[in-house]
């Protein structure tokens, strides 16, 4: 890499220190947007672009307290990493989970910059969260949670400001809780949150959204080989809101889909989940079980504690649970048993080093920036939806979705397609992320 590069990354590393995620994230962007600067625009070099992308506009941090069901004061730190406003809004999720510090949140916050700048929407990038782990915790004791972490950051975000959304460990339930108390604090009905309940304000198909968006996106991938989803066998790590509908989906598109995980291992199902299978997964999940043993002793099916769905041989590959889920060795073992394609559901789910190992293979593989974005994407629309005060139909959104999805797929191509004929979707996504922020950023001066 060049002068400009390691000059580059040196000075990230040195204001970040034990931010190994951010820095993770940054490298993987820098390593494809620094030579296509030296190439074609030096003047992004000469105002700073990336770095000025690297720093966050405002990261606000909080105390959340609340009392338990035992009456117990408890104490979590909340967050908002206010990443980039250029092209709209902060948009980005919030997630909840013991797992959740600043790099993470940060990584997750960046990243987020450049997959809303794919969807074509004016949104900008955030994300924020708390190391609140919400299982095994009553609804009153998640109520109360949600409402002192929302006392604090309503006086950070607004329809116009930030619209913050679900990830790990926030779904609908979350959401109605945060919506409320931001309506008692504020006494105004907003669209200050997306994927809110269908009766106040939700659009249609967000639960379903990004799941949905990661297939289109990886149908238009195979289409580009002369393949179709028929018939294939699909590896899917997760067992969440993305996991699950993207299992749903891949059902529906003809493939067969014989895993999904949780943290304490995999469930492999040799004959295929059916509809109905993923079904009585998601009703586990809903009411906290992590336990697959249920399933198994319905189904003929194997659970294996500690391991993770790159252990069985798949044509696809989708990891839909968290980050670095999926290592060298386990793409390792993806290349050799003949998988053809990986696309990200989840965001960052392959260590640096294992995505260097793909990307030397004929792997064709999408990084959630670009195949995750659906989710994003369908909160605009919800954000549309709420500023007109429409509800648009099931088929409406879903064929704005389809449409968002191609054309990120077309974007990667344009941007990241070889002369061998190879496309690079990650430098693909990256480029064609950042040109319209780079852009903007030009425009709107030194603030
Ligand atoms: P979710 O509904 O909370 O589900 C997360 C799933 O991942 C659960 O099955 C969870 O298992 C599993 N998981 C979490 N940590 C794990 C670990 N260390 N090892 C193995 N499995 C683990 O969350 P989600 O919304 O599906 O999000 C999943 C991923 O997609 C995240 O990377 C998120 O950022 C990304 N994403 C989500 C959206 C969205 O619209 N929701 C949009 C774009 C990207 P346990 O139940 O055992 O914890």
């Amino acid at each position: 890499m060049s002068k400009t590069f390691n000059a580059f990354l040196k000075n990230i590393k040195v204001k970040n220190p034990n931010e190994p995620e951010f820095i993770q994230a940054i490298t993987e962007v820098a390593e494809d947007i620094i030579p296509f600067m030296e190439e074609s625009c030096p003047e992004y070099i000469d105002s700073k672009v990336l770095e000025r992308l690297s720093e966050p506009e405002r990261v606000v941090s909080f105390r959340v307290c609340w009392v338990d069901d035992k009456g117990h004061v408890q104490i979590n730190r909340g967050y908002r990493v206010q990443m980039n406003s250029l092209i709209g809004p902060y948009k980005g999720g919030l997630r909840f989970s013991p797992s959740v510090n600043l790099s993470v949140l940060k990584f997750l916050a960046f990243e987020q910059i450049f997959k809303n700048s794919l969807t074509g929407l004016p949104l900008g990038g955030g994300k924020g969260g708390a190391d609140f782990d919400p299982r095994n915790k009553s609804d009153n004791e998640i109520m109360r949670f949600c409402q002192s972490f929302m006392t604090e950051l309503s006086k950070h975000i607004g329809p116009n400001i930030d619209v913050p959304a679900g990830d790990i460990g926030v779904g609908e339930r979350e959401i109605g809780f945060l919506f409320g108390q931001y309506k008692r604090i504020k006494n105004e009905f907003t669209g200050i949150l997306t994927g809110k309940g269908q009766h106040f304000g939700g659009s249609l198909i967000r639960p379903e959204a990004t799941g949905y968006g990661l297939l289109y996106f990886v149908e238009k991938m195979l289409y580009e080989k002369n393949l179709s989803l028929k018939g294939k066998t699909i590896t899917v790590s997760g067992s969440g809101n993305v996991a699950q509908y993207a299992a749903i989906k891949a059902i529906h598109m003809g493939a067969k889909v014989i895993t999904v995980s949780n943290s304490d291992g995999v469930l492999y199902d040799k004959d295929g989940f059916t509809i109905d299978k993923i079904h009585f997964i998601a009703k586990l999940k809903a009411k906290g079980s992590r336990d697959f043993k249920e399933y198994t002793k319905l189904y003929n099916s194997t659970f294996t504690a500690g391991k993770k769905p790159w252990i069985y041989p798949c044509d696809i590959a989708l990891p839909c649970a968290t980050e670095n889920e999926l290592d060298v060795s386990d793409a390792k073992f993806l290349i050799k048993s003949g998988c053809f394609c990986i696309a990200e559901g989840a965001n960052m789910p392959c260590t640096a080093d294992a995505l260097k190992v793909i990307q030397k293979s004929s792997i064709a593989y999408a990084p959630g920036k670009a195949a995750n974005a659906g989710g994003v994407a369908v909160s605009g629309l919800e954000m549309s939806q709420n500023r007109i005060g429409q509800c648009w139909s099931e088929e409406k959104v879903d064929n704005k979705l389809k449409h968002i999805m191609h054309q990120i797929h077309d974007t990667c191509i344009h941007y990241g397609k070889e002369e061998s004929g190879k496309v690079n979707y990650l430098k693909g996504a990256n480029i064609g992320g950042f040109i319209k922020v780079a852009e903007a950023m030009i425009a709107q001066g030194i603030v």
